[in-house]
């Protein structure tokens, strides 16, 4: 499959030119390389947004968490100077009307007080705020139980005597309230009456409004409250337990920090800080959550990698523009040398390749291209030169393998050739084809005479003589010892008679001269003209050789042709 995928591409890059290869290329890493930073820019973006909002959300959840301590650090403060102011003492014991007043003024100073209330220690409500409850008993009422024995704070929950003495809520939600409570002592300790507060639990709640209000991303953020416990106070679902006991456990141990809760629909980077009280306020174990969707940190992120590729893109433009040259910087001196190339051996003007600038490697392709090209040139020479030679020793050795050494006239293989071509044409187109063969009388007795150096010489101009007395169509040769054959073209019977007896005359009216000696020889000639029933030029030969005998037999000096009966001997002649 990868062999298959690789054998793809590279048949794609096969056809395409380097130009174009190059700028492919740099276009697929500058593409890789933008998607490969892209994905890098994001993952590690993401991480750091994630961190950053993970500790931006732990962080929000301490100021939170510091907010609602020192809040209720100051009610605390207020219950309990209330109780032990000095100047106020007397007014515990006095009139009802007294207290009311005091307890009012404190009201009118902070809001979220729902409900001031002094009761007398067997919790008959004595005095309180608008008249609210007075007379009636809160024995019962846990903040009361608790301020008996000593400054105490409650947890938030429902109104339950003041519910209906309220009204309905603006929300209409129950009202639910944080308690103080604190006793009153008199000047020998003992306990005369408790001071409940109720604070109105929509002050935890504006605090959240206004740190989500003033938040930069808002989207999908929550801010929570829970009991020690793990119980929602404040947020969606109030007394759900959105986390495990483990959970909950751990964010207490811990105190402060952040992780990602994967437990709901999305992950959600969540940061809590456990309100452990302030100063001398004790505290209720809050824990609060302050998280939002992780999908705000991919989001944040999402325009940091929009920003990655657009960069990336243009870079990868910029850089297919100069592959785009640098390609055609490339490619410039490589055509040149493909064009010259091209014309060497079409333009014999052009025997080399031009000397190209540009890259180290272009430079050396081109100095080897022209030392090859010289190279080349010389071996070529040689060729040449080798084969031309050849072709003479060739020719020098055809000349010697068919001329014979003595005379200079065809051997019997030179003449076999041409006699086999001419039987050809002589059968094929009927042109009248002869053989005639000489024979030197008594050239035994030139040897003996004169010795075989005049014999030779005798052989040399017989020879020349004869060649001389030819038609230089007729071919004359020497197939050994002092016997000429001659192959005559174009004669008819009276023909080769003539040609015969010319031959036989010009040797008898030859004087040979050879160191002081005249030596004058005679021949005798038998001939014959090729037939129809000839098979091929031998048995011409051979019915010339016997007539050549019959000449000799006849007294020498003589021709005889075949078929013929005339004897034409010199006397004749
Ligand atoms: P005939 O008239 O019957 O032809 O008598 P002849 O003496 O010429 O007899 P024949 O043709 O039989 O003898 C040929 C002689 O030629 C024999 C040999 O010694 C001599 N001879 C052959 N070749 C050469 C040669 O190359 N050089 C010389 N000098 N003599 C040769
Ligand atoms: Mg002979
Ligand atoms: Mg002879």
């Amino acid at each position: 499959m990868i062999h298959l995928r690789r054998t793809a591409a590279m048949l794609a890059m096969r056809h395409r030119s380097l130009r174009q290869q190059v700028t492919l290329l740099v276009g697929f890493l500058c593409f890789g390389l933008v998607c490969i930073v892209a994905a890098g820019a994001a993952y590690i973006a993401q991480s750091r947004v994630r961190g950053i909002v993970m500790a931006n959300e732990a962080q929000q959840a301490a100021m939170i968490a510091n907010i609602l301590n020192r809040g209720m650090f100051e009610r605390y403060r207020e219950a309990r100077n209330l109780a032990a102011m000095p100047a106020l003492k007397t007014i515990w014991t006095g009139d009802p009307a007294g207290i009311r007043q005091t307890l009012e003024r404190i009201q009118a100073s902070y809001p979220d007080y729902a409900w001031i209330g002094y009761a007398t220690p067997d919790g008959t409500v004595q005095a309180a705020t608008q008249g609210m409850l007075e007379g009636q008993s809160v024995q019962a009422r846990p903040w009361f139980q608790d301020g008996l024995k000593g400054p105490a704070v409650g947890d938030v929950h429902e109104a339950k005597l003041l519910a209906k003495l309220l009204g309905p809520a603006p929300n209409n939600e129950p009202f639910r309230f944080v308690d103080v409570a604190t006793p009153v002592h008199d000047d020998a300790g003992l306990v005369i009456g408790v001071i409940g507060v109720h604070l109105s639990w929509t002050w935890a709640d504006e605090t959240r409004q206004s740190i989500l209000g003033s938040q930069f991303y808002g989207e999908g953020r929550s801010i929570w409250i829970l009991s020690t416990d793990g119980t929602m106070l404040l947020g969606p679902q109030i007394g759900s337990k959105p986390f495990s006991e483990e959970q909950v456990l751990s964010m207490r141990q811990a105190k402060a920090g952040a992780f990602e809760d994967g437990s709901g629909a999305g992950s959600m980077l969540t940061g809590f800080a456990a309100a452990e009280g302030y100063r001398d306020y004790p505290g209720l174990g809050w824990i609060v959550i302050s998280r939002q969707p992780d999908s705000i940190a991919y989001a944040a992120t999402r325009g940091i990698v929009w920003m990655i590729m657009g960069l990336g893109c243009a870079i990868a433009a910029i850089g297919l523009v100069c592959a785009l040259f640098i390609g055609k910087s490339v490619v410039r001196p490589l055509q040149t040398i493909i064009e010259a190339a091209n014309r060497i051996g079409r333009d014999p003007a052009i025997t080399q390749l031009p000397r190209v600038t540009g890259s180290l490697e272009i430079v050396q392709l081109s100095s080897a291209l022209r030392s090859l090209l010289r190279r080349a040139g010389a071996a070529e020479q040689q060729v040449i030169e080798t084969s031309s030679r050849h072709a003479k020793d060739v020719s020098t050795l055809r000349h010697l393998a068919e001329t014979d050494a003595l005379s200079g006239l065809l051997n019997r293989r030179g003449f076999s050739l041409l006699a086999d071509d001419a039987f050809s044409l002589y059968r094929r187109y009927e042109r009248p084809l002869a053989v005639l063969i000489l024979d030197i009388d008594f050239f035994k007795t030139v040897n003996d005479t004169y010795g075989h150096a005049a014999g030779d010489a005798v052989i040399r101009s017989v020879g020349a003589a004869l060649t001389k007395a030819l038609r230089t169509s007729d071919k004359v040769a020497r197939f050994g010892g002092e016997e000429f054959v001659v192959l005559v073209h174009e004669v008819d019977a009276g023909g080769i008679i003539t040609v015969a007896q010319n031959l036989r005359r010009a040797i008898e009216a030859l004087t040979i001269e050879h160191q002081d000696h005249r030596i004058a020889v005679t021949v005798s000639v038998g001939g014959a003209m090729a037939r129809r029933s000839d098979e091929d030029v031998q048995e011409v030969i051979e019915r010339a050789d016997s007539a050549l005998y019959r000449a000799k037999a006849a007294g020498r000096n003589r021709v005889v042709i075949d078929g013929m009966q005339i004897q034409l001997a010199s006397a004749v002649a």
